[in-house]
C-alpha cells in the first residue's frame, strides 16, 4: 500500500464527504501515483494523459453524486516533511556559496 498524499473531497447527498486520495507507492524507482477511492474501491488505470485531480472530480460526480465543495488538500505530515526539506536545502545553498567565495 502507498502513503496517501493528496485528498479530493466533495460533498454528496445527505451531506455526505466523499473523499478520493492519491496514494504515492515508493516501492517503484521512480515512485509511482494511485488514485482510490476510499469508499468504492474504485482505482483506474493511469495510463492516461488526463489529469489526476479532473478524474478525481469525475468519479465523485458521477459515482456518488457529489459535485459540491470540491476541495483538494494535500496530506498533513506530506507538507511538514516538504517544508522541512526546503529551508534546509536553502541552508546548505548559502553554505556552498559561501565556501566558494571564501575560498576565492
Ligand atoms: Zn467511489
Amino acid at each position: 500500500m502507498g502513503a496517501a498524499i493528496r485528498h479530493f473531497t466533495a460533498i454528496g447527498p445527505g451531506d455526505q464527504v466523499f473523499t478520493v486520495n492519491i496514494e504515492r507507492d515508493f516501492r517503484y524507482d521512480p515512485y509511482r501515483d494511485f488514485l482510490v477511492c476510499a469508499h468504492c474501491g474504485w482505482s483506474p488505470s493511469l495510463l492516461t494523459t488526463r489529469r489526476l485531480d479532473a478524474m478525481a472530480w469525475e468519479h465523485l460526480a458521477d459515482s456518488h453524486e457529489a459535485s459540491r465543495g470540491r476541495a483538494a488538500q494535500e496530506n498533513e505530515s506530506f507538507r511538514k516533511a516538504r517544508g522541512v526539506a526546503l529551508p534546509l536545502f536553502a541552508v546548505l545553498f548559502v553554505l556552498i556559496a559561501l565556501l566558494v567565495f571564501l575560498a576565492s
